[in-house]
């Protein structure tokens, strides 16, 4: 079926017009001043709109204009803006830019070159900037724009930059300045980066729905838990791709991260604060390496780091949350490392993570998540021939999660899957991902007597950001 850019972007503005407007358009629309459209464009990345709004009037009641703002120093430029996402560079930022402005007669510059010298500036941010302070016909392509059109197929590309290029050559220029304040509405309410909604969505009979995983009506009323556990590969890192948005639009009730790459002091507020859960992290001596967080909607009973062997619980891999009929442990397990030179210390660490869940399978439900560095069977990865002596498909690997499921536990995909090709992790280099050259090591694992309350599982394949996908599991509730 042929469909038209221009009629969906026609019927999306009727349908997000109740929806609430973005804070940046807003503040432009109150107060037409590009100075103060810039500051609360840069406040406003990865920031939730209420957060960016509050930190906005309190740095514009001390710093109305550009003297104003030279007037104040970094850290009372950190202190008003806090807790806005990355505020200690957005302080730093916002402190050099009187000094940048100067060069343009301490104006703003209208034009996109002179815009993305500035402090701070991406291209994200100068056509916003562009498009709503100055009212010039210019693209802002952010992770929704990106991956909306995508899926549309209105373009095929990698990245919000290439995106940009594709859409200046289709799109109407009538619609560059308002498409991102549309899409953004769109992706946040209806068309979530998981579990978009097209059972209630306008365009559920004309929609290519390219790499999309739709959410799924419960056939049951059977109340259920959703579980969704990803190795971001750098929380910070993919916070620059929406990450938070990610975790808010998932409905799941634990969201489980592993390779957070970062003590808690060194997250924004924005991450350890995502509005309707509780985040407990566990983080490895040293800084910068494996690391686990899990975010949840219920407050556990009781929250365990490590598994109470110290050489092991130094690498901040185990976290472990309990609650009245489940616990739940979410696990970076250790790679085996070329030459197969860390296969000691993982199979070692292994046996006492097993000994550690034993115990708590005892008593309840016993879950299992995160990256376990290997696939179990040659059909979960793409050239299992080629890897038999590899790290993640060693022999001595294969035959530990042989030994593991064997004794008592549930690999709970394969429970509902039995096909090749599924994959929840791809090397980044020889477009691994877009061949689909992959491996399936991430897992959802229960305790086999927990089998009767499984209620589903799947891989997350069209969540993007890190170098693995989010892989989902959902259980009947115990009580
Ligand atoms: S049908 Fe689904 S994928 Fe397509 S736009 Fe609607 S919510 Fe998004």
């Amino acid at each position: 079926m042929e469909i038209k850019l221009e009629s969906f972007l026609l019927a999306l503005e009727q349908e997000v017009a109740s929806y609430h407007t973005p804070v940046v358009d807003l503040i432009a629309v109150q107060t037409r001043d590009p100075f103060k459209v810039l500051v609360a464009t840069i406040l406003s990345a990865r920031t939730k709109d209420e957060t960016t709004s509050k930190a906005s009037l309190r740095l514009f009641d001390k710093a109305p204009d550009i003297h104003a703002l030279a007037g104040l120093s970094e850290e009372r430029i950190r202190k008003l803006i806090q807790p806005v996402g990355f505020f200690n560079s957005k302080a730093k930022y916002l402190f050099k830019l009187p000094a940048a402005l100067r060069l343009y007669a301490d104006k703003v510059p209208d034009e996109l070159d002179e815009l993305l010298k500035l402090p701070g500036v991406g291209r994200k941010t100068a056509n916003l900037v562009l498009s709503v302070a100055f009212d010039k016909p210019a693209i802002c392509v952010d992770t929704h724009v990106h991956r909306i059109m995508n899926i549309w197929g209105f373009v095929n590309t990698k990245n919000p930059e290439s995106t940009e290029k594709a859409l200046v050559k289709i799109l109407p220029v009538k619609y560059w300045k308002r498409l991102n304040s549309i899409l953004v509405a769109f992706g946040q309410e209806r068309c979530k980066p998981v579990g978009p909604q097209c059972d209630c969505c306008l365009f559920e009979q004309a929609c290519p729905k390219n790499g999309v995983t739709p959410r799924r009506l419960k056939k049951s009323n059977a109340h259920t838990m959703k579980f969704i556990s990803w190795n971001v590969n750098g929380l910070r890192a993919v916070a620059k791709t929406g990450f938070v948005d990610i975790v808010k639009g998932s409905g799941a009730d634990i969201f489980a991260v592993q390779e957070t790459r970062a003590w808690p002091d060194q997250l924004s507020d924005e991450l350890k604060d995502i509005p309707g859960y509780s985040s407990y992290f566990a983080q490895a001596k040293k800084k910068g390496y494996s690391g686990v967080a899990v975010y949840t909607k219920k407050k556990p009973l009781r929250v365990t780091t490590g598994i109470g062997v110290d050489h092991f619980d130094d690498e901040g891999r185990v976290l472990t949350l309990e609650f009245a009929d489940f616990s739940l442990t979410n696990v970076y397990f250790p790679n085996a490392q070329h030459g197969l030179k860390r296969i000691d210390y993982k199979i070692a660490f292994n046996n006492a993570l097993l000994e550690y869940v034993k115990q708590l399978a005892v008593n309840k439900t016993t879950i299992i998540c995160g990256d376990f560095n290997v696939a179990h069977k040659a059909i979960d990865l793409a050239n299992p021939k080629a890897n038999e002596t590899n790290p993640g498909f060693s022999i001595e690997e294969r035959n530990w999660m042989d030994r593991f499921i064997n004794g008592g536990w549930v690999d709970t995909f394969r429970v509902f899957n039995q096909e090749p090709g599924q994959y929840s992790w791809w090397s980044y280099r020889f477009n691994a991902r877009s061949k689909n050259i992959g491996w399936r090591i991430d897992y959802f694992i229960i305790d086999e007597n927990s089998k009767s309350r499984l209620h589903d599982a799947a891989i997350l394949t069209d969540v993007l950001g890190s170098d693995h996908c989010p892989v989902q599991m959902e259980l009947k509730s115990g009580l």
